[in-house]
């Protein structure tokens, strides 16, 4: 097959990038990686260079300038080699616009399809920040966060008669994001001539200093001052070294604030807790509406379970949702977290939900934690290295092949994974009796004495997952 921007690529190649990209999976923070890596291509990759693209300019200079050396590290960890790392806006297509669902992304990455990514107009590409699940009516209101729920909902109804700025704080996962989309989704809806921008802090700093370095203040300048409503997300990420950005930071408010145009801010803690900042932005910020969102309360959290497990088409028994909401307290993004491992147990066990398997799920969940490595995490690069799928791995297959896979991931778990039981273990493969993970690690020993690629292989397996750790 040829076709512009396409190489030949073998087998191992695409293997690599994806070993590649699950590094950068890992290490990105999530709402950064979805934004900015999920248009990224690799167009060559071979024994001197890598050549990243995306149809999308502005996604590919920002990551480019921001994540240049951390690319460079993990595609010379991964081929082994001193290459070097090239960024090139792919061609235009007139391919549909169209969504890339996150769990296809990776299929078929060397396709021309996807080398030749559509590119999206820069209005779409505002939209498409935007999470349009996260909504007002998909998110539970109770005494934690019904202020900033209210408060986020005048804003979104009466946008530029509302206080100016709002600024919401409360720790991680407790819905910052969510709420903020969710005047996004609704004033694109109800008042769809307004501009509506939404910026993670992170690119909003990077559209700055772009435009330093290409001294054109133009572009960015238009593009925010132009705003009826901007929301900035995650304040707390602006660099207390980036003086320019802070500067300007501060005009942009100062502009919208004049015009009468909505600002709403995020961030993790209040404005005069914002030590990186400059005191006259924290005083913009405090001029306006503060409020805070505090971890929901246990009637707040089965509410939440029981409406994400709607969402998920997932029906879990009352005492199963309380049990959750009593064991999981801190962060709403764990409740979600616990629902979905819930179903993927159920999914590969055939079992129905019961305490005794959620009991177990967020055992797991917390030694998970802990660890810094899940079994995800083994599974995922043991199925990319032995070619031999997730569901595979984790299911009841005799196949020579699949069962090797699953010692070895086993075996690798104990290696990884020291907090985790030999019971912990088995019951994360599925299994209830410990010994099969004695038996795993056995096998593995055996053959590695008598194979040395194959010892080789594993040490390099092992080093790969270890060094995977979350920061
Ligand atoms: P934050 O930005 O504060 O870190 P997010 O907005 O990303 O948190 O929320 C984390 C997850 O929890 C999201 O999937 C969000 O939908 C969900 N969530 C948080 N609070 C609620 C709520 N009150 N109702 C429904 N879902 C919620
Ligand atoms: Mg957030």
């Amino acid at each position: 097959m040829t076709g512009a921007g396409k190489g030949n690529y073998t087998e191992s190649e695409e293997v690599r990038w994806g070993k590649f990209y699950e590094k950068l999976e890992k290490e990105i923070p999530r709402q950064f990686f979805e934004i900015f890596f999920n248009d990224i291509r690799p167009l060559e990759w071979n024994d001197e260079r890598l050549i990243i693209t995306s149809a999308d300019e502005k996604i590919l200079s920002h990551v480019k300038n921001r994540y240049y050396k951390i690319i460079t590290s993990f595609a010379r960890e991964v081929s082994n080699r001193e290459i070097r790392v090239q960024f090139k806006v792919s061609e235009k297509t007139n391919a549909p616009v169209q969504e890339n669902p996150k769990n296809e992304k990776q299929l078929n990455i060397f396709s021309e399809k996807h080398v030749e990514a559509p590119r999206l107009s820069p209005a779409d590409n505002a939209k498409s920040y935007i999470n349009k699940n996260y909504t007002f009516e998909r998110f539970v209101k109770g005494p934690s966060n019904e202020y900033a729920y209210m408060a986020a909902l005048g804003a979104a109804q009466a946008p530029k008669k509302f206080h100016n700025p709002l600024y919401l704080f409360g720790g991680v996962g407790l819905g910052k994001t969510h709420l903020m989309m969710a005047i996004a989704n609704s004033v694109n809806q109800n008042f769809p001539w307004m501009k509506v921008l939404y910026v993670p802090s992170e690119a909003f700093q990077s559209d700055i200093l772009e435009a330093l370095q290409t001294k054109s203040k133009a572009g960015y300048q238009e593009k925010y001052r132009s705003a009826d409503i901007l929301l900035i997300d995650d304040i707390q990420f602006i660099s207390e070294r980036a003086e320019y950005t802070q500067e300007q930071i501060f005009h942009t408010f100062n502009h919208l604030y004049q015009h009468n145009k909505q600002i709403i801010i995020s961030g993790d803690r209040p404005p005069q807790q914002l030590a990186m900042l400059k005191d006259r932005l924290i005083s913009r910020f405090q001029s306006g509406l503060i409020v805070d969102i505090k971890p929901p309360n246990l009637e707040t959290r089965e509410a939440i379970l029981i409406s994400k497990s709607n969402e998920i088409n997932f029906d879990v028994p009352r005492d199963v949702v309380r049990f959750i909401a009593t064991h999981e307290k801190s962060q709403v993004r764990l409740l979600e977290a616990a629902l979905i491992k819930l179903k993927f147990s159920c999914q590969i066990t055939n079992k129905k939900v019961d305490l005794d398997l959620a009991r177990q799920v967020l055992q797991e969940l917390s030694v998970e934690q802990k660890a810094d490595i899940s079994i995800e995490d083994i599974v995922r690069e043991v199925s990319i290295n032995m070619a031999v799928r997730n569901e595979d791995i984790l299911g009841k297959s005799r196949v020579e092949k699949i069962v090797l896979a699953r010692h070895l991931a086993m075996y690798l778990a104990r290696k990884a994974i020291p907090e985790m039981t030999l019971l912990n273990i088995a019951n994360a493969f599925a299994r209830n009796d410990h010994t099969t993970v004695l038996n795993a690690e056995k096998n593995i020993k055996m053959k590695m004495d008598s194979d040395a690629i194959f010892m080789e292989n594993i040490k390099q397996l092992l080093n790969i997952i270890t060094t995977q750790k979350k920061i």
